[in-house]
């Protein structure tokens, strides 16, 4: 492998960290890239492979296509209040199941606007009049956001037992995260929640049976990609079938396989962690409202922070990968959020990720008023513009943040590297751009000091060239060598943080030879050497904005 190549007989004397042996080799890479495609964009293109996973060849990135995206447009949306009515008349028996998927009750069309500094959903009912709530708080952030989507997943295909919900129907790929609820019960009573767990009177749990075939027919269609199995609840580890059920989504080859936690047992008990290690969980995405107590306090357990504290400790002794989900309610945490970046990256040997989630308003919150809707609506452009005055301008709103399917596009390199043969497709989130957004961050694992990682490598171009590489398809070592130039080339020292070299840069983005089973943060440890160039971690940051009946 390029990267391979690149790092061999690599010794701490020899390590390209100079800013200037790191300017050149971006500078060769730029100069053997252009040459190479001076005579690559003039050749008829290759055909693509047709890998055993997917229903038809790898798609070249001009055959993706997009749902309607700018301001102003039209979408389709749903009455907030036709929705409660008709799911009541399901729940009485006067109004049946199968009317949510042929007669689309509830369902109405949605203006998203420019107005007032603000994009916004407008939308009336006829019968119960005018809906409106914020979607941005900065047009030009989602204007951004949306020109760099990447475009859709293949068709969905032999999946007609699967995908049968009426308008809400997955229609492209399969989605990045499969979700399977194993209980409404919890060990924490909430507000927010958005599963209102543990207040509607009754239990409601699958059976092993049950979560078995949940699972067996996640793999049942095409594309066969890897997602992350994430049990949640309630709180999943609850259940009594929690660690049977991650040992069967191991054992069925999913590999990323997750628990949406607030992490109590985990805090409690490390032979709790070390078994579900061992029955394969991957990581937990660990509840996290806020640095301190304060910032947790509005959840109702005491010591909430602390708990927190000691579930990462445990869960990172055991090795399974902690990320840090953030519910942002406006007025409440929002004020905190920068805080938990300087956290995480100063606990970067045990965090790898955090996702924020401004609140959407379900489940326990579905009945708020308008009022107090209005005042704690939260979106991710506000979150970016909070996290640029909370870090000193270390992460940029205009610059920093790319859509979450942006990483399909190296995604695709990966499917057309690994073959026809493999059994799996790598995981490739072509949400929405309005849905999931992220950036990176290069944290100093010695002193938690960290800068953009988008501040010194052109991501934008890089997008680009991954593509040139999938749609001109010249078979693996070619593009493993223009994907070692498109990495370098983008690649700018001047820029970089003192001391960061570029093979860690090669390393961010060096995938596992055989599968997408690659944790960044693993490929960039030099193997227990306690290297100069072993000193970088990547700490991601996501915001992640999930649709409640009212946006
Ligand atoms: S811990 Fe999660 S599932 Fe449990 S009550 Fe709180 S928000 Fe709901």
């Amino acid at each position: 492998m390029f990267s391979d190549q690149f790092r061999r007989g690599e010794s701490d004397k020899s390590k390209l960290t100079g800013v200037r042996s790191s300017k050149i080799v971006s500078t060769l890479s730029d100069v053997a890239w252009k040459a190479f495609q001076s005579v690559n964009k003039r050749l008829p293109e290759g055909e693509a492979i047709r890998p055993k996973w997917a229903p038809g060849p790898l798609l070249k990135s001009y055959e993706r296509s997009a749902p309607p995206l700018g301001f102003p447009r039209e979408t389709d949306s749903l009455c907030p209040r036709c929705v409660k009515e008709v799911r009541t008349a399901v729940i009485d028996g006067t109004t049946s199941l199968e009317s949510l998927m042929n007669e689309h009750p509830g369902e109405i069309k949605a203006q998203i606007v420019e107005e007032n500094g603000q994009v916004v959903m407008r939308k009336t009912c006829p019968k119960h009049g005018l809906f409106v709530d914020v979607m941005a708080t900065d047009p030009a952030f989602l204007e951004r956001i949306e020109s760099l989507f990447f475009g859709r997943d293949f068709k969905a295909a032999e999946d007609s037992h699967v995908h049968k919900h009426g308008t809400s129907n997955i229609k492209f790929g399969r989605g990045a995260v499969l979700t399977v609820d194993l209980t409404n019960r919890c060990n924490m009573m909430c507000n927010p929640c958005f599963m209102d767990a543990n207040q509607v009177g009754y239990v409601h749990e699958p059976t092993f049976e049950d979560t078995k075939a949940i699972l067996d027919r996640a793999v049942s269609f095409k594309p066969r990609r890897q997602v992350i199995i994430l049990f949640s609840g309630g709180e999943p580890t609850i259940s009594p079938d929690y660690l049977k059920a991650v040992a069967y989504a191991k054992k069925i080859g999913f590999y990323r396989i997750l628990a949406a936690t607030n992490g109590i047992r985990f805090a409690e008990d490390i032979e709790f962690c070390k078994a579900a290690k061992a029955a394969g969980q991957h990581g937990v995405y660990l509840q996290f409202d806020g640095v301190g107590e304060e910032k947790n306090k509005h959840r109702g357990v005491g010591n909430l922070f602390d708990v927190k504290v000691r579930a990462i400790e445990n869960l990172a002794s055991v090795g399974i990968k902690v990320t840090l989900v953030v519910t942002i309610v406006n007025t409440i945490n929002n004020d905190g959020i920068g805080q938990i970046v300087e956290f995480a990256a100063r606990n970067i040997d045990k965090v790898q990720t955090i996702a924020f989630q401004p609140v959407s308003f379900t489940g326990r919150d579905e009945d708020v008023s308008d009022e107090l809707r209005i005042k704690q609506r939260y979106t991710l452009s506000g979150m970016t513009h909070d996290l640029k005055d909370q870090l000193g301008g270390r992460m940029q709103p205009l610059r920093d943040w790319y859509p979450l399917s942006s990483y399909s596009a190296f995604t695709s390199v990966m499917d057309m590297l690994q073959g026809a043969d493999a059994p799996w497709g790598w995981s490739s989130c072509n949400c929405h751009p309005n849905c999931g957004i992220f950036t990176l961050a290069v944290v100093n694992k010695k002193t938690g000091e960290f800068s953009s990682l988008f501040e010194f490598f052109n991501y934008e171009q890089f997008m680009k060239d991954v593509a040139v590489i999938t749609d001109t398809a010249r078979g693996k070592k070619l593009s493993y060598a223009q994907l070692g130039m498109a990495i370098m080339r983008n690649f700018d020292a001047s820029k970089a943080p003192e001391g960061f070299p570029i093979s860690q840069i090669i390393n961010l983005f060096k995938p596992s030879s055989t599968n997408a089973n690659s944790d960044r943060n693993d490929r960039m440890t030099s193997a227990g050497q306690d290297t100069t160039s072993d000193n970088w971690r990547v700490l991601c940051v996501e915001g992640m904005w999930f649709q409640d009946l009212f946006n």
